[in-house]
């Protein structure tokens, strides 16, 4: 038998601290959802949000606020609708996927070819495809570990470019979501291997049932679409990043934070306001209690959605630096529930003390786990060791990328319980806090 492991005792009030008495965080989103809005990567928002940031982290305290800029394409949608012209004429609600071609103010007309999966359309031949609105569904179910996005994301990030390679004139998705309300959800696909951009649009999912349930009637289906958008070159985003300086400036770092960007149909409260905010608000209680040894950099990364740019911005710039963790918060605000990391086989005595930290918040150590997150996963790549602390996803794929990412779905009490888990995680990992001059809190 190994001998137990017991909780620091400073790290534990720490947590419960944390647990009991966080505002930080709640805080930050409220600010950030209310004062910003939606914050579309490399548009004028976007450039708000890092202005706001940059305000609210040097009111927080925290040290070497700054924004490391980068440039990149910057895609926007204009009007979008969807009808069905025949056999049953009706609108639908649709929205277009990142990056889908604009059909033009004067929208094109084409008749459906559905297909049940993303395989199902690849099996299909051109002549099935071509000159038609190609239509996937597929069937996303609740997960507390969001395992169902990874699959059932395919017809989304693959589908338009196996549509456009066949000769479809657009597509429509069943949106990669579980509710079931009428709200399309948007979220990001490229065209690659020479495929040229044609409009993609998501169904809501009750449109993309009422449109199996016309189908099935099997008479020809033709669907009017208009998504109008534009795409241009030299869009500005940006990283913002702050610190808590160690005392030794050596020492390998720790780096947290989530994605400032959001898509552009709600004010992105859980994808990833929630993320910036319980990490920043873990530092800061780390701050508010000393020094310490390790320095904590917070980075509010730009541009996840589209692409992950700021994750790979800050990898270019920093990749090189020693770092003695990386995690990153972005599946919203509902509560931790599980953990891994790297540490497990690297550092066994700090994983022990993080699983013990960590079991009072009813988080479960996972040992079989992997690296996640678009934003620390070039800096990991880069050798960097990682740590995931997996929030439960059951409700997240019911508001992900739609207008109903809003500030209600975030839960306080669930919130809070994040930023203890992140506290606890710094607290462990931070080589020990030595107690300063006792400086007012501020904000
Ligand atoms: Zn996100």
């Amino acid at each position: 038998m190994p001998p137990p492991v017991l909780a620091d005792p400073r790290v534990a009030a720490l947590r419960d601290d944390a647990l009991a008495n966080d505002h930080y965080a709640w805080d930050v989103v409220e600010g950030l959802t209310t004062e910003v809005g939606q914050r579309l990567a490399a548009t004028e928002a976007e450039a708000r949000a890092r202005d706001w940031a940059v305000r609210r982290l040097t009111a927080m305290g925290f040290a070497n606020v700054h924004v490391e800029p980068f440039t990149m394409p910057v895609w926007t949608r204009g009007a979008e609708g969807a009808e069905i012209v025949a056999p049953f004429p009706q609108k639908l609600a649709v929205a277009a996927l990142g990056y889908s071609g604009s059909t033009g103010p004067e929208g094109i007309t084409g008749q459906i070819a559905y297909f049940p999966t993303v395989d199902a359309l690849r099996a299909a031949p051109d002549s099935a495809v071509a000159g038609k609105i190609v239509f996937i569904d597929h069937h996303m179910m609740p997960a507390q570990d969001g395992s169902g996005y990874g699959q059932f994301g395919a017809p989304r990030r693959q589908g338009p470019t196996i549509a456009s390679l066949k000769g479809a004139v657009g597509i429509v998705i069943r949106s990669i979501g579980t509710d079931h309300h009428r709200n399309p959800h948007t979220g990001v696909q490229y065209f690659t291997d020479g495929a040229k951009p044609i409009p993609a649009g998501a169904l809501s999912v009750p449109d993309a049932e009422q449109l199996i349930r016309i189908l099935e009637r099997g008479k020809p289906v033709t669907m009017h679409l208009t998504l109008v958008s534009q795409k241009t070159d030299g869009g500005r985003s940006g990283n913002v990043i702050a610190e808590v300086p160690g005392r030794d400036p050596k020492a390998p770092i720790l780096l947290i934070g989530g994605h400032l960007d959001s898509w552009d149909l709600a004010t992105g409260a859980i994808d990833d306001g929630a993320g910036v905010a319980i990490t920043t608000a873990a530092a800061k209680h780390i701050m508010d209690a000393g020094r310490p040894l390790r320095t904590i950099r917070i980075v509010w990364f730009g541009a996840e959605e589209p692409g992950g740019f700021g994750g790979k911005a800050y990898a270019e710039a920093h990749g090189k630096e020693a770092h003695a963790i990386a995690g990153e918060s972005d599946f919203g605000a509902d509560r931790v529930w599980r953990f891994s990391s790297q540490l497990k086989t690297s550092d066994p005595a700090a994983y022990a003390q993080l699983a013990a930290s960590l079991a009072p918040l009813g988080i479960t150590r996972n040992d079989k786990g992997d690296a996640d997150g678009t934003d620390v996963e070039p800096t990991i790549a880069a050798g960097a060791p990682w740590i995931t602390l997996n929030q439960d996803g059951t409700r997240y794929f019911d508001w992900h990328h739609t207008p109903d990412d809003t500030l209600d779905k975030i839960d306080p009490a669930q919130l809070r319980q994040n930023v203890a888990a992140w506290t606890a995680m710094l607290a462990v990992l931070s080589g020990g806090i030595e107690p300063g001059a006792k400086r007012p809190k501020r904000r």
